[in-house]
């Protein structure tokens, strides 16, 4: 792929948009294009058109999601499915307009159905019913890779989609009422340890599985993806081992140094039991994810204690 090539990464103020930007600069592209909510609302499909109309664009990394975890989901369905279906029909349809041949646009495993058989192919996509604590999201995001898919069989277009599993990493958002649950853990253990309390409350039954990805790991499957000139389809990122929240919440405790007692609040729910991705198609392209979880906890603690730190027994402190 040529170094020079303008790349446009949506969203670059997001744990996934920040780590594609790291990346790409530490691989010396030198020309990304980036636009904040206030200089670009991808909301506004006429902002969006003139911005493709103006600015030359070769690939589009559409890393700009409204993105949460379960509570924050089950709260805000329409904030959900309205503005992700807006962002990926306002960019992906500009793109093409303007004569953007590539672009990559993330989704989630929660794309898949909730009693997928384990590990989960691309292939299992819309064969069941979805879970329901974020359907909403769900179909936006399979409308995305659908809207993918049809661009590049009706107009020759080459736009992948990647499937990451549950991700984690600098950047990531520590609000106790929308983050996911490896940074709420890290926040809770962190907080805990500082107050000196004796337990760290863990949400339902301790008992669902899931995958954990730093998204470093997912730039640099992205990079893969376009150095290796894969045209379209359907592609899950992940590391393809999976754990209990019990156990997400020891190895939290661990890496922070928190060793009080993990008691779990059972009237939070569980979500879906299992999303554990079969990461076999990338793999055979000849990807696979580096940094393992104990690494990634470390470091991604590091950045915590960079960010908020010194405002440790603050409320406020996210
Ligand atoms: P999901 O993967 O879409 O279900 O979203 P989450 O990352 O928000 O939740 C994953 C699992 O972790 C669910 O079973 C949650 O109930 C559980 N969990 C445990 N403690 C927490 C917490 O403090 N915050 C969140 N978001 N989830 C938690």
């Amino acid at each position: 792929m040529d170094k020079n090539a303008n790349i446009f990464v949506a969203g670059h103020r997001g744990m996934v948009g920040s780590a594609l930007v790291r990346r790409l600069r530490a691989d010396g592209y030198t020309n990304i294009i980036t636009r904040t909510r206030a200089e670009l609302d991808l909301l506004d499909q006429a902002a969006v058109r003139s911005f493709f109309a103006s600015e030359r664009v070769d690939i589009v990394l559409l890393a700009s999601a409204k993105v949460g975890g379960i509570l924050a989901n089950a709260t805000q369905p329409a904030d959900f499915i309205h503005q992700n279906l807006a962002i990926e029909v306002n960019v992906i349809h500009a793109a093409y307009e303007a004569g953007v041949a590539r672009l990559v646009f993330f989704g989630s495993s929660c794309i898949y159905p909730r009693a997928c058989t384990q590990p989960i192919e691309e292939s299992y996509l819309l064969t069941s019913a979805l879970e329901a604590t974020n359907e909403p999201y769900a179909i936006a995001k399979i409308a995305g890779v659908k809207l993918c898919e049809a661009y590049n069989r009706q107009y020759g277009t080459r736009f992948v989609a990647l499937m990451p599993t549950n991700l984690y990493g600098p950047n990531d958002n520590y609000d106790l009422g929308s983050s996911h649950v490896l940074p709420a853990l890290i926040r809770k253990a962190h907080e805990a340890k500082v107050r000196g309390e004796s337990s760290l409350v863990v949400w339902g039954t301790g008992t669902p599985r899931r995958e954990f990805l730093h998204v470093d790991d997912l730039a640099a499957a992205t990079v893969f993806v376009l150095e290796n000139e894969v045209a379209d389809g359907l592609l899950n990122v992940g590391v393809g081992e999976d754990l209990s929240i019990r156990e997400v919440a020891e190895r939290v405790a661990v890496a922070i140094g928190f060793d009080g007692q993990i008691v779990f609040d059972t009237t939070k729910p569980d979500g879906t039991p299992r999303k554990l991705l079969d990461v076999s198609r990338l793999a055979r392209m000849g990807w696979r994810a580096s940094i393992g979880l104990r690494e990634g906890l470390e470091a991604t603690y590091r950045d915590f204690m960079v960010r908020y730190g010194s405002d440790t027994h603050s409320e406020a402190a996210v």
